[in-house]
């Protein structure tokens, strides 16, 4: 008999294709696909072992798991494309991770060619492999405050520089990836140059290169304090090995600055960087990936919970006694929270998608011409949106699991990982209410060159895209997309005038004691960014069935219909404008998209049933599967869990030696078909 997941998608006619084109373009789809069918047969992939292992296990885990993507890459011939899709496939970032996507990417941006050149090699085949270190003990968040220092040493003849934490305080934490494996660290220090006679010139920040462990015997080197922080909250960033690294006089060459923007020359000769921002680069770069992968894991979430809320069944309609149970996914407080989470997903997916392509250029122009012209932008609206997405899908994700009822909250129904692991992304890269004022500073900056050049008669002064509203007032009928966004933008502009405002009228006040208007303009900002480049792309391909383009109006109205307050303080709505708002919104969740049609919309996802929690299969089997998934325990066969587990059973001293040994293998890879290094390698070389 079929399920009710299978009644749902057999009504429905939507072009499935072209939807799941928009959301994974066919030539990522491709990589994904060959990458995927490979990773699927591989035991050690299985994501349901994870929630069964402590943080030991866990990163016993996926130490073996960086092994054997280091084997499979060289078996399948894996590009660096291909192999590094893999890494982001994982529900747990991996201590190789960071290796790959800062360690490697701000060599490549911040390295000047020599430095590229001698180092990109070897990292590439991780016989050097790096992590990021600049948070300390005592600050994080005050990059100018570091307290770990490079001393430049030209004395006798010397050209080095000595990196020192100046005390536990100074001590990198947090470190991905250096907690057993790393064998470099990337080191934000403040550059100080002693000048004869007159003290010590302090330069603020810069990177170094600095070696931790040996090449050889991969021990802490002389002067390095190295190791694991210990289990994170809700267990989250289980696999990871966050480090805590702490240097005491360790002389590295003058060469380990990274010195394509600033350069520090023999003898003390410093030049400064073009563009204050130009270090931030690699901070950019990552941020800017954050709110596309922000949308697949919340999609993951929803999946999960839209398919399970279509299977479940409570209660029957009144006066139908003895019938059929309704379908909790009619019920509409269910759908009131599910529907603008798929909503969101999709938004952010598509338009992170198109803020990594502006990266790009960015990143092009100021790598090829030393252009920085588009930096202040793309920095301020990677920030804007890292910190809107983190928000809001950490937020959705617990929304889902409630959504699911009491097997929301069984590790079954996957949210629990993902939630875990994403909720850091509000702290990570900057925390949101810390960066969130620097895309309103921005913000503040662009009005106040507006009012200047209105003051003196000159032409316009010219905004950049997404600040373009800041010229807009009217309004109009709530569907129509030119008064959906200009309620957004109105909103927006509201709130940069009121912090203006707030500002020029209390100058007693610090910046600081505005942190949560910047915020809440901050949000503004990437909201209104969302939705219309969700609207602009969506205007640009008639391909893409209809359902899509609601859910760029549930996407908007649900933005819209949460922000009211802000809408009526400025009086750009009446009280019954907002009432017809919330009945046009409840209009549209309610009738907008039929059960068929949020399955497909689900389904166009793509997602293999190993990516969504147990509760979520595609076929909809899920009792059946929850049952078969608790038998293992009593020694039944469990879907194979019982010897997958079995592998990483063992006491905490033993496990910790096995993930010493695991690192030493990971490192060891590069001289595969070479002398076998060490125990683990020998006896996985026996193995294969
Ligand atoms: C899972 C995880 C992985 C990480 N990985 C790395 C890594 O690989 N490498 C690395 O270098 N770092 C890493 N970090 C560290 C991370 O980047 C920092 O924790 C983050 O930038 C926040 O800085 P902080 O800890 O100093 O917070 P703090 O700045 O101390 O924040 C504490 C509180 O003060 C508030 N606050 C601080 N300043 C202001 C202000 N000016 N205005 C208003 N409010 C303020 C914050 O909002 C927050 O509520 C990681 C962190 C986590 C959680």
């Amino acid at each position: 008999m079929p399920t009710d997941l299978e009644l749902a998608r057999a009504s429905g006619q939507l072009d499935i294709k072209a939807i799941h084109d928009l959301l994974l373009l066919p030539s990522r789809k491709l990589l994904r696909d060959k990458v995927q069918n490979t990773l699927e047969k591989e035991p050690l992939w299985d994501p349901t072992i994870r929630p069964h292992l402590n943080q030991a296990q866990s990163l016993l885990r996926s130490l073996r798991l960086c092994y054997r993507l280091l084997q499979l890459r060289k078996l399948h011939n894996w590009s660096q494309e291909e192999y590094r899709e893999a890494l982001s496939l994982s529900d747990d970032k991996l201590p190789t991770t960071l290796h790959e996507i800062a360690f490697i990417n701000i060599i490549y941006s911040q390295g000047t060619n020599e430095q590229r050149e001698q180092w990109l090699p070897r990292c590439q085949r991780l016989e050097f492999v790096g992590c990021y270190a600049q948070t300390e003990l005592a600050h994080g968040s005050n990059v100018q405050g570091l307290l770990t220092t490079a001393t430049y040493d030209y004395e006798d003849g010397r050209d080095e520089f000595i990196i020192d934490s100046g005390g536990i305080e100074g001590a990198k934490w947090w470190i991905g990836g250096a907690g057993v494996l790393a064998n470099f660290a990337l080191v934000q220090a403040i550059l100080k140059v002693p000048r004869r006679g007159e003290g010590v010139e302090s330069l603020g920040p810069h990177l170094f290169l600095v070696p931790i462990r040996s090449l050889t015997t991969h021990l802490p080197l002389p002067g390095v304090t190295v190791g694991d922080i210990g289990p994170k909250a809700y267990g989250g960033f289980a696999g990871m090995d966050n480090a805590y690294i702490k240097f005491d006089n360790v002389r590295i060459p003058r060469t380990n600055m990274l010195m394509r923007f600033a350069e520090l020359a023999r003898g003390g000769k410093y030049t400064k960087a073009k563009h204050d921002k130009i270090s931030y680069g690699s901070m950019v770069a990552m941020r800017a990936r954050m709110p596309e992968n922000m949308g697949w894991v919340l999609g993951k979430a929803v999946t999960t919970a839209i398919r399970y809320c279509v299977i479940r069944r409570q209660f029957t309609s009144p006066g139908e006694l003895g019938g059929n149970e309704i379908q909790v996914i009619y019920y509409a407080s269910v759908k009131h929270r599910l529907f603008p989470l798929l909503a969101q997903s999709y938004a952010f997916i598509v338009c992170g998608r198109e803020l990594q392509n502006r990266y790009t250029q960015m990143q092009e122009a100021l790598v090829s011409r030393g252009d920085t012209s588009m930096l202040p932008e793309i920095h301020s609206l990677s920030i804007a949106l890292k910190v809107a997405t983190t928000n809001d899908a950490v937020k959705g994700m617990e929304v889902a699991r409630r959504a699911m009822g009491g097997h929301g909250f069984s590790w079954m129904s996957g949210v629990g990982v993902w939630w875990a692991n994403s909720t850091a992304s509000q702290t990570y890269e900057g925390d949101n209410y810390v960066i969130a004022q620097q895309t309103a500073r921005g913000l503040l900056k662009h009005l106040q060159r507006l009012h200047q050049a209105k003051a003196v008669g000159e032409k316009d002064y010219e905004l950049p895209p997404s600040s373009g509203y800041l010229n807009l007032a009217a309004r109009s009928f709530w569907l129509n997309p030119s008064v959906i966004l200009s309620l957004l933008s109105s909103r927006a502009a509201y709130l940069l005038g009121q912090l203006a405002l707030a500002i020029s009228t209390s100058p007693q006040k610090s910046w600081t004691d505005h942190s949560f208007a910047t915020f809440a303009l901050c949000r503004a900002h990437a909201e209104l960014y969302l939705a219309s480049t969700f609207f602009s792309i969506l205007s640009s391909r008639p391909d893409i069935p209809p359902p899509v383009y609601t859910l760029v109006l549930i996407y908007s109205l649900h933005t819209i219909t949460s922000s009211l307050s802000d809408l009526l303080e400025s009086e750009t709505l009446t009280p019954s404008n907002a009432r017809e708002l919330r009945y046009v919104y409840d209009w549209i969740l309610m009738e907008g998209l039929s059960v068929s049609d949020v399955v497909s919309l689900t389904d166009a996802f793509g997602f293999r049933d190993w990516e969504v929690g147990v509760l979520g299969g595609k076929e909809g089997r899920v009792y059946e599967q929850m049952w078969d998934e608790v038998q293992w325990r009593e020694g039944k066969e469990g879907r194979g869990k019982r010897e997958k587990v079995a592998e990483f059973e063992g006491g905490q001293r033993d496990i910790w030696e096995r993930v010493r040994e695991e690192a030493r293998g990971v490192l060891g890879f590069w001289k595969e078909g070479g002398e076998v290094q060490n125990e683990g390698e020998r006896k996985r070389a026996a193995k294969l």
